[in-house]
């Protein structure tokens, strides 16, 4: 995912205020807990939220389930929105702040899931995965990446990268469940192993439960997929694979969404200001296409 050079503290307006939101969000929490609300991330300053329950889904993957004081409060999120927490990893004082998006329904009373990747010298990431049943993790605000308008599309294709595959599954899950919105998706997942696929068993159930809105294609770089199928290929996403699976640029009722390792996202999208990436090249404008 590149968005961790994109989502820096500073950006988030942190130095100055680490001092400042957390001592805010712990009034915040107290003083939440007189209100009627019902949204446990709606308020803006959120508070620390206690570790329910812990599952690896993979070798480096875990969801981690945090319950909300409230039993009967929601998250309050609107799709599609991450949310920023404070970590403060072993030995260190200054707290690490990192975004990570829910992948439960964001309308669950009592809980959100995060599905968090560890990286081998990941400060926040290392962190998360140390967490037991009982610890808590402080989240500071929300933040909303992307406001979706139900049937703004007649369809729209979601590439994703390893764990970019969060805030596309929060948009996907979004669109499914709204019974008015009939937005047709394609969702090419590129991981490094079969094991990297995050998400399985959810997309298999739309594929069955949608199957004229929802198509899923795996593409796996690292070790080959002896029988490949239309559901699964080898290899990267290259234009070629883009070229057969995207529908035609033409008019306005297309997008498409895209969240990756930092070199995928340049060879779709070019690095450079002048650089179009693959999806240029196959006629897809920049406001075609919407990064996380
Ligand atoms: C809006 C938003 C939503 C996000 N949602 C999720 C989510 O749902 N689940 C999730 O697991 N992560 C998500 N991330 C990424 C997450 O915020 C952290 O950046 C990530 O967990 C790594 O943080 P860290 O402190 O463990 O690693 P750092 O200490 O920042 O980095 C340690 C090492 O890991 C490498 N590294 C760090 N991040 C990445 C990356 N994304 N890809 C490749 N190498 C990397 C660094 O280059 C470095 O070598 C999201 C990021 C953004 C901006």
């Amino acid at each position: 995912m590149a968005l961790p050079a994109r989502m820096t503290i500073k950006q988030a307006g942190i130095p100055t205020a680490i001092v400042g939101v957390v001592a805010a969000g712990g009034l915040y929490v107290a003083y939440s807990s007189f209100q009627p609300s019902k949204k446990a991330f709606g308020g803006g300053l959120t508070g620390s939220l206690k570790l329910q329950n812990a599952e690896d889904v993979n070798h480096n993957t875990k969801r981690l389930r945090f319950s909300f004081p409230r039993p009967e409060d929601e998250t309050g999120l609107t799709y599609v929105s991450s949310v920023l927490t404070a970590s403060w990893p072993k030995g260190s004082i200054t707290p690490v702040f990192r975004p990570y998006t829910p992948v439960s329904n964001l309308d669950a009373p009592g809980f959100v899931d995060l599905l968090v990747k560890k990286y081998p010298e990941g400060k926040a990431s290392t962190h998360l995965h140390s967490l037991q049943p009982g610890d808590s993790l402080f989240f500071a605000f929300p933040i909303k990446a992307y406001t979706w308008e139900p049937n703004r599309y007649e369809h729209i294709t979601l590439i994703a990268g390893g764990a970019g595959i969060t805030p596309l599954y929060q948009l996907i899950q979004g669109i499914l469940k709204n019974p008015t919105d009939r937005t047709k998706m394609t969702l090419v997942f590129g991981v490094n192993t079969e094991n990297d696929i995050l998400l399985r068993d959810e997309f298999e159930s739309y594929q069955k439960q949608f199957p004229d809105r929802f198509k899923v294609v795996y593409t796996v770089s690292s070790n080959s997929i002896e029988k490949t199928s239309t559901e699964f290929r080898n290899g990267r996403v290259t234009k070629e694979l883009l070229k057969e699976l995207l529908p035609s640029t033409s008019g306005n009722d297309t997008k498409v969404f895209l969240c990756g390792p930092p070199a995928m996202e340049d060879a779709l999208t070019g690095k450079g200001r002048g650089e179009s990436g693959i999806l240029g090249e196959l006629g897809y404008r920049k406001d075609q296409v919407f990064k996380f």
